[in-house]
């Protein structure tokens, strides 16, 4: 029956459910997100209400639990970590912007930490693979030189915030589109 709530909730099934919760849990207002992330005010305050316990809102406050455990992420396929590293980065940039549009310094540096390290990840991961056969990757959400762009983008838009959201809005399509061509190449790597 629980399940069964969760699968009708438009903002638990929204692909940036993580950037919502984290604004929700840090005080963004409803009629802030629902034109941010195109979603009606009911389900926002309907998943608020009961999807978002305040343990998990304290714990969204306190940090993203974004670690990663090597080991564990071992004994997975090559392909399949690297599409999770991806989406991991998907949910960070969310978190980003989100520190960015309450201007918490603070949050920022942390998100940008973690990304920093999920690249660290992704270009040892990418050593492995390079290693150990021809795969040739051209994607954006892999490359250290686009994440430092992004950063910079962002902070240098700061003063400008119809801009920073313009600016936002179209990475987030190309993080989308780089997302998905992840999990094609996984597709054909797999055939
Ligand atoms: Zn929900």
């Amino acid at each position: 029956m629980a399940a069964n709530k969760i699968s009708k909730c438009l903002t638990c099934s929204h692909r940036e459910r993580a950037g919502i919760d984290l604004a929700l849990a840090r005080g963004v207002s409803v009629r802030a997100l629902a034109s941010r992330y195109k979603l009606s005010r009911d389900t926002l305050y309907r998943h608020a209400k009961q999807h978002l316990p305040a343990q998990l809102r304290a714990s969204l406050i306190a940090g993203p639990d974004l670690s990663i455990d090597l080991d564990k992420l071992r004994e997975t396929e090559s392909q399949s970590l690297l599409a999770n590293l991806v989406n991991l980065r998907g949910r960070l940039f969310s978190a980003l912007d989100v520190g960015e549009e309450n201007g918490d310094a603070n949050m920022v540096a942390r998100v940008a930490g973690q990304l920093h390290h999920n690249l660290e990840i992704t270009g040892k991961l990418l050593g492995d693979l390079s290693t150990g056969g021809s795969t040739t990757i051209n994607n954006v959400l892999v490359l250290p030189a686009y994440v430092q762009m992004r950063v910079s983008l962002v902070d240098a838009l700061r003063p400008f915030p119809e801009a920073a959201r313009a600016v936002a809005s179209v990475l987030h399509t190309i993080e989308h589109q780089a997302a998905e061509a992840i999990t094609a190449d996984k597709r054909e790597l797999a055939a």
